[in-house]
């Protein structure tokens, strides 16, 4: 099955450690729009049999001029608009934040299926922040750790029965 993944949220909980893992070393970048985004970035990947395209958002190192908000605005729309499959990640050591439940409420309202990952999974500390996630109405979240490679077959598991 061949899928396009946008992976969005709020900046440092992940997201681009799990583009990078799911895209490993072998795989190229195949499009980074210059000029048409700054820091959105596509690429290829796979887990298990699926084949990914992935877009991975954000990068707000470099922003002096636009707000953090509109900037972040306007890269989750890009992606939400560009992907098959919205993944949601939260920091599941941090627990839900205000600005994690101000992506639920946008994707709530947009039709394409929302698989939520709560990510840095991997001490067992985290688990009140998994409940927390599990209350932002996306259903049991994927408990995962980008960073350590942990969790990943829940989240095929997850993908497949979403897309
Ligand atoms: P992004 O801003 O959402 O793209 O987040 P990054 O991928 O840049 O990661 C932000 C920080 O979280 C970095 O210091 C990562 O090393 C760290 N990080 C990412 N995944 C994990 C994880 O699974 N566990 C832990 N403990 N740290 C992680
Ligand atoms: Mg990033």
């Amino acid at each position: 099955m061949a899928l396009k993944l946008a992976i969005v949220g709020r900046p440092n909980v992940g997201k681009s450690t799990l583009f990078n893992r799911l895209v490993g070393k072998r795989l190229a970048l195949v499009d980074d729009r210059p000029g048409v985004t700054r820091d959105r970035r596509y690429a290829k990947g796979s887990l298990g049999d699926l084949e990914l395209t992935l877009i991975d958002t954000a990068g707000f190192e470099d922003i002096t001029d636009d707000s953090l908000e509109s900037r972040m605005r306007e890269q989750t729309e890009a992606a939400i608009s560009d992907g098959d499959l919205i993944l949601f990640m939260v920091d599941a050591r941090e627990g839900v934040t205000p600005l994690d439940r101000i992506f639920a409420e946008r994707l709530r309202r947009q039709p394409k299926p929302v698989v939520l990952v709560a990510n840095k999974s991997e001490s067992r500390e985290s688990g009140g922040g998994v409940g927390e996630a599990h209350a932002l109405g996306f259903g049991e979240p994927v408990a995962l750790s980008a960073e350590h490679g942990e969790g990943m077959a829940d989240l095929y598991a997850a993908l497949v029965a979403a897309a």
